[in-house]
């Protein structure tokens, strides 16, 4: 029952907070360094992922020039397709219902202001064949070559599992109890 709870606690999380869009902040993080938290439900699977905008855009400072905007205009709209960032194996039949992408500033007053960034974005699928989701793959470390390690949390109503991959990791096999 508690792994049930947990499970649908990261849910509503997943759902409220994105909707929201406010209880979230910049946690501290390790440039090169970003987490994927996968909740799979049925036949939904929610995908969150977090990450340095040092990873992503290669700065973190306030956007001021029209590079910097570009870039990061550029950046949201690579990271709210689905396909760009993951490639889920075919047979699972999944369909990128949803996808939300929002770079968050850490909130800090005085000379600290604006010291980190990071861009946060959830994607919604709905899957024909969830069981099929067994693996998956990660063109985000090659669109992003800043990016170095991310750190996945994958939680299903059988458990939940951790894996740490690098850059290298061209597929990431995943599965609770296997
Ligand atoms: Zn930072």
């Amino acid at each position: 029952m508690h792994r049930i709870s947990f499970f649908l606690g990261l849910v509503a999380l997943l759902f409220t907070q994105s909707a929201l869009g406010q209880s979230r902040h910049v946690d501290s993080h390790e440039h090169g360094k970003g987490t994927l938290n996968i909740a799979i439900e049925g036949k939904l699977i929610l995908m969150e992922l977090e990450a340095p905008g040092a990873d992503i855009v290669g700065f973190e400072h306030p956007a001021k020039s029209v590079t910097d905007r570009n870039a990061i205009k550029n950046a949201k709209a690579v990271l709210s397709k689905a396909d760009q960032i993951f490639t889920l194996p075919k047979s699972a039949g999944c369909d990128l219902e949803r996808a939300e992408v929002d770079l968050l500033r850490e909130e800090l007053s005085g000379d600290d202001a604006a010291n980190h960034t990071e861009f946060f974005a959830m994607y919604q699928f709905g899957c024909a064949d969830p069981d099929k989701f067994s693996e998956f793959g990660l063109p985000y470390f090659r669109v992003f070559p800043n990016a170095q390690e991310l750190s996945i949390q994958l939680i299903t109503r059988q458990g939940s599992a951790r894996y740490d991959v690098g850059r290298n990791s061209a597929t990431v096999k995943i599965g609770v109890g296997g």
